[in-house]
């Protein structure tokens, strides 16, 4: 597709499947369970805040760096839940979402020609941002696990990352519990991620937006929390997922102040500030008791198991994630072609339900990697998920 007035650094990022997708949903009148956002509200104490707040001061430019509550409370949950401890004045940054932290990080810390390690597939933002501040991307490739095999994982070669370390690279960007895959990254592996950002002196961005969004058998640990790290680790973490007001943005960075004192300097000119009566309303959720975090991990599972069966049921060879919001099928099982693309263009027309080809998140040259997988969300309503399961169940050949 031609860009014409699209800068060269910014080339290739200009359209993607999700709108094509959402698109033919809506013209098909199908469920979409390619997008990933939940479709029930979040907690009551935190919505009351959020509409109490509106009319006060609140509406105004928030503190820079964050309201002083909010900052407390990120640095009180991190603390809480992780055993890391942070100031919130010097060491927490409040973001218009985890993208804008991530963003503002690339933009603060690298420079053009510097090199970022990260596992494939990636997040959508994260080849941008990168793009963004010129820097070079060093993919290391996430192998998936076979369809239909209860506890397999997906893994990486420690020879891969390793290999991806050279001496322009300035940070690993990581992403556990990674989205699309679901995989939570095990203490093992996390140890391998130290030893390679210690042994090349490397800066750490660890992305985790889905801490609590983790499954029976898998358990988070931060990045930060491994003996070395937490001096050159941003800790980046939202409360889009965690409350299910994906469209609130508010996310936030933690680190040693001077990381943190550059993040700041390229974010107060992206947004500056966000959210501001929404700042109250997560500071409200970050410290609901244990049992609300509990309960969404639970509630999710329930989900997620829901889905992958009714995927396996229908002819659907399904990876179940240890955590997220999303559910892989490999279609090598069902097409001959092995094309994710053309699965899911046809999809809505056999059976009514759109999901989205993994392809896309792998990084430019390498779709053929994800191009046999597709990804479905489970973050949806009971009655929505099991008509989903039904609809796939029927699905015409
Ligand atoms: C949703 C998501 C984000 C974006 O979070 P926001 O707070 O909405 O900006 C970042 N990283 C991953 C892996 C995500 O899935």
């Amino acid at each position: 597709m031609s860009a014409p007035y699209l800068a060269g650094r910014l080339q290739g990022f200009g359209t993607t499947v999700f709108a094509e997708m959402s698109a033919l949903a809506t013209a098909t009148g199908s469920i979409n369970l390619g997008q990933g956002f939940p479709d029930t509200p979040g907690p009551a104490e935190v919505l009351d805040v959020a509409r109490a707040a509106i009319g006060t001061d609140a509406d105004q430019y928030p503190p820079g760096p964050g309201t002083p509550g909010l900052r407390a409370a990120i640095a009180a949950h991190l603390e809480r839940f992780r055993g890391l401890s942070y100031d919130p004045d010097a060491e927490v940054l409040v973001t218009a979402g985890a993208t804008e932290a991530l963003t503002a990080a690339m933009l603060a810390l690298v420079e053009p020609g510097d090199e970022v390690v990260l596992f494939e597939p990636v997040y959508d933002s994260y080849a941008a941002a990168v793009a963004m501040a010129g820097g070079v991307l060093r993919p290391v490739p996430l192998a998936p696990p076979p369809a239909d095999t209860d506890g397999a994982v997906w893994t990486f070669d420690p020879a891969d990352l390793r290999a991806a370390v050279g001496p322009r690279t300035k940070l690993l960007l990581l992403n556990t519990p990674h989205n699309p895959t679901g995989k939570v990254f095990s203490r093992a592996e996390l140890d391998l991620v130290a030893e390679v950002v210690l042994q090349a002196g490397l800066l750490l961005v660890t992305d985790e937006v889905y801490e609590h969004l983790v499954f029976s058998g898998a358990g988070h640990v931060s990045a930060a929390t491994l003996p070395g790290l937490r001096e050159r680790t941003l800790v980046v973490g939202s409360g889009g997922k965690t409350f299910s007001t994906t469209g609130w943005k508010v996310g936030w960075a933690c680190g040693p102040a001077p990381l943190v004192a550059a993040v700041r300097t390229a974010k107060q000119f992206l947004t500056y500030v966000n959210a501001g009566p929404f700042q109250p309303a997560i500071a409200a959720g970050l410290a609901l008791p244990d049992a609300y975090f509990a309960g969404i991990a639970a509630d999710l599972e329930r989900r997620r198991d829901v889905l992958v069966a009714g995927l396996r049921a229908a002819g659907l060879p399904a990876i179940a994630p240890e955590a997220t919001y999303f559910a892989m099928v490999d279609v090598r099982g069902v097409r001959d072609d092995a094309d994710g693309l053309a699965f899911c263009r046809d999809l809505p027309e056999r059976a009514g339900v759109v999901a989205v080809p993994a392809g896309a998140f792998w990084t430019a040259g390498h779709a053929d990697r994800g191009r046999h997988l597709v990804r479905f969300a489970f973050c949806k309503r009971d009655e929505v998920l099991t008509e989903a399961v039904d609809r796939l169940s029927r699905m015409s050949a």
